[in-house]
């Protein structure tokens, strides 16, 4: 039987190689099980009857059951149709048609009952319905009774080839009835028992025809699950395979590095939730396992330092560990960092990048090797191969969305064994996606700030408000203060984007002119090199104020700057508003966002805005961006290789239901790691079918 479902879609009944080839372009069904699990996106009650004395115009559709008592062919050329009066005995209504005349003519009888179906029109007096749907009263044997009637979407070109809604919903009725009885369960029998969910068969059929409402819930709730779970249960057992296959270098004690950083240097208490996270890395790294952790903390929450420290582990049990930043800006920033927070200890720091020196660079590739070297910082060219080290036992990932999986697997291939692997990332992700997205890596999380932070102002001004924005910024730059302004960039609209920012860099320039102040504008067109000059001269405060779009997102830390404003902010996401908002807030004064707009917000836009001047919380943010635009547009969750072509559920407002089924899973893989009990035999091929599929849902580790 699966095979069956295999087959290619033309050789489906009403099929044919014209309209596959549709099927396949326009819907990506290319075989009887796509089409199966093509599924509806609303349902329309047809349970109800109305009568033509009842009829108002506002009704969105009606359905009549009455007789064709007369057919007119009326005016000419693009304006001839075809009208049946149609009556129910409580009045007449016109049925017309514009196209297909004498078929239609031809098909229809007068006297015999149909049931009529459309959106009622009332034109001159009378009430009309344009291209009904139309059938007999006695329903045809083929087709499958259902009370409510599923809508799936097309495309104008499969309208146009006669391919609406209606004709996918044959199509599928003609499969179900091939294959009834026919569908074999693809949950084990004693999931279904115990989670009271309805059989396969059941849930195909109500989902495409529902018997009623209440079925219809079940069958929604029984593929949601059976989705959900596989995607856990493949992740689950990807990771278990790893860790049986990787052993992970021990790191077995704490000692001098470790004990004297948080002795002597040390500046301040790590928060709660740093401990709590030191703790959770430091289990992984004892435990003889490979780490694959990923750790998520807003913008300044301190991930920095919980990386350093797990480096002195590292350290302290004779290994060297590694930082790789996404931009040689944010490797140099590392790199200051851990040589200020090291200062006065014995540890060998160093930073690579592509502007290292050659002579710098082989002493770094010498030292490296010989193990003299203990932390190295740098940018991709850390993953050169010319790079070897003596033993690099972890490795740090900062800001992960801008590292493919190729280069982190090169890094791995840097020694015998894998290193432990710490990813860090400021975007938050709500951890019911992460369980999906990063769903190999365990997750931990930093959701406490540093005390003492004065939350970020977030303020919004219409653009018509321009002087008071310039006014404002006057001040600031008076206090000593320095100043972002970032414009949107979207591929889609480059053109216009860039002379925007050329244009806001210009009126800026004229608002601000030198000698008292001084402009830096940064642009992806620019070549690193400018890019560099410019961001420099505004990170060593000799420029007040920064024009960027939005390449100045990532890390940056410049704790002078305490304005961030943010043009055209209706267009940006929430969580692009709140990474950027993250680049201020960093130093002891009072920061604030300025959100720019125009006047006209859609809904949406407004909500952002909204959530944005109310809100500091990633999390939170990250929460309702999911709801508010499904999680395929998160930021950062494009590039993790989940293809997001969930059938049905979604990762947004499932969130539940992802935690229930993960648990599930994760109980029968403790129970049967290798499923192979008899019991599980179907979730063994249920899940050799999906990788077969390359739904490949663990490629980010
Ligand atoms: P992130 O990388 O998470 O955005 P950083 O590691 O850059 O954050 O930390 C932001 C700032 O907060 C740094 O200046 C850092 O020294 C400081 N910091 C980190 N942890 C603490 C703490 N526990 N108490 C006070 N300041 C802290
Ligand atoms: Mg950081």
């Amino acid at each position: 039987m699966p095979d069956y479902l295999q087959q290619e879609i033309k050789f489906l009944t009403g099929v044919g190689p014209k309209r596959a080839e549709l099927l396949n372009k326009e819907l990506k069904i290319y075989t009887f099980e796509d089409l199966l699990y093509y599924f509806p996106y609303k349902y329309i009650d047809r349970s109800k009857f109305y009568q033509i004395r009842d009829l108002n115009p506002e009704l969105p559709h009606i359905q009549l059951k009455g007789k064709i008592i007369g057919f007119e062919q009326l005016g000419g050329g693009r304006k001839k149709r075809l009208v049946a009066y149609f009556t129910d005995g409580t009045g007449t209504i016109e049925l017309v048609w514009f196209k297909g005349l004498s078929y239609i003519q031809k098909s229809l009888m007068l006297n015999k009952e149909y049931i009529v179906f459309g959106k009622p029109g009332f034109f001159g007096g009378k009430y009309n319905v344009i291209h009904p749907e139309i059938e007999d009263s006695i329903r045809n044997q083929n087709v499958i009774k259902a009370k409510l009637q599923a809508h799936y979407s097309t495309t104008e070109k499969l309208k146009k080839n006669y391919l609406p809604s209606r004709a996918i919903a044959k199509l599928i009725n003609n499969l179900l009835l091939q294959i009834k009885d026919k569908i074999n369960e693809t949950l084990p029998e004693y999931l279904i028992q115990k989670y009271k969910l309805i059989s396969l068969q059941d849930a195909l059929f109500n989902i495409h025809f529902p018997q009623n409402a209440e079925i219809l819930k079940k069958a929604i709730y029984r593929l949601k699950f059976e989705e959900l779970f596989y995607i856990q249960l493949n992740i689950l057992q990807k990771r278990s395979i790893r860790l049986n296959k990787f052993n992970g270098f021990v790191f077995s004690r704490v000692g001098d590095f470790f004990n004297r950083f948080y002795e002597e240097n040390l500046p301040f208490e790590l928060t709660n939730a740093q401990k709590r996270v030191l703790k959770e890395i430091r289990k992984d790294v004892g435990s003889g396992k490979q780490m694959n952790r990923l750790l998520q903390g807003d913008v300044g929450s301190g991930k920095t330092l919980v990386a350093l420290m797990s480096m002195l582990i590292a350290l302290d049990n004779g290994f060297q560990a590694c930082i790789m930043a996404p931009t040689e800006i944010l490797a140099n920033q590392h790199f200051e960092t851990v040589k200020k927070f090291l200062d006065g200890l014995p540890i060998n720091v160093q930073l690579l990048t592509g502007s290292t020196k050659t002579a710098a660079r082989k002493e770094i590739h010498e030292q490296l090797m010989n193990g003299e070297l203990q932390i190295l910082i740098g940018t991709h060219a850390l993953i050169e191969e010319t790079v070897k080290f003596k033993n690099l036992g972890l490795v740090v990932i900062d800001e992960q969305h801008r590292f493919g999986v190729v280069q982190r697997a090169k890094l791995w291939k840097k020694n015998h064994q894998p290193p432990h692997v710490l990813v860090m990332t400021a975007t938050p992700i709500p951890r019911t996606l992460s369980m999906t997205i990063y769903g190999d890596l365990d997750v931990s999380v930093i959701d406490e700030l540093p005390p003492g932070r004065k939350p970020i102002k977030t303020i919004h001004l219409y653009d018509s408000k321009r002087l008071r924005l310039f006014g404002f910024m006057r001040q600031q730059i008076a206090q000593g203060r320095q100043i972002y302004i970032v414009y949107p960039l979207i591929k889609e609209s480059e053109k216009m984007d860039y002379k925007d920012l050329e244009d806001g860099y210009e009126s800026i320039s004229r608002a601000f002119p030198p000698p008292k102040y001084a402009v830096s504008i940064v642009h992806g067109k620019m070549k690193a090199e400018e890019k560099e000059v410019a961001m420099n001269l505004f990170i060593k405060g000799k420029t007040h104020i920064m024009v960027a779009t939005t390449v100045i997102e990532v890390g940056v830390d410049i704790p002078n700057a305490s304005v961030m404003v943010i043009e055209s902010a209706e267009r940006f996401g929430l969580s692009q508003l709140h990474q950027l908002r993250g680049r201020v807030g960093r130093g002891a004064d009072q920061s604030y966002c300025v959100l720019m707009t125009g006047y006209k917000l859609s809904n949406e836009a407004r909500k952002r805005i909204d959530i944005m001047t109310k809100s500091n919380d990633g999390f939170e943010i990250a929460e309702a961006d999911m709801k508010l635009r499904g999680p395929g547009d998160i930021e950062g969750t494009q590039q993790s290789g989940l293809a997001f072509d969930l059938k049905i559920a979604n990762l947004g407002r499932d969130g539940q239901l992802i935690q229930y089924v993960r648990d599930i899973a994760d109980n029968i893989l403790d129970d049967d790691p290798w499923l192979e009990k008899n019991e599980n035999q179907v979730l063994k091929n249920q899940l050799k079918k999906i990788a077969y599929k390359k739904m490949d849902f663990s490629v980010i580790s």
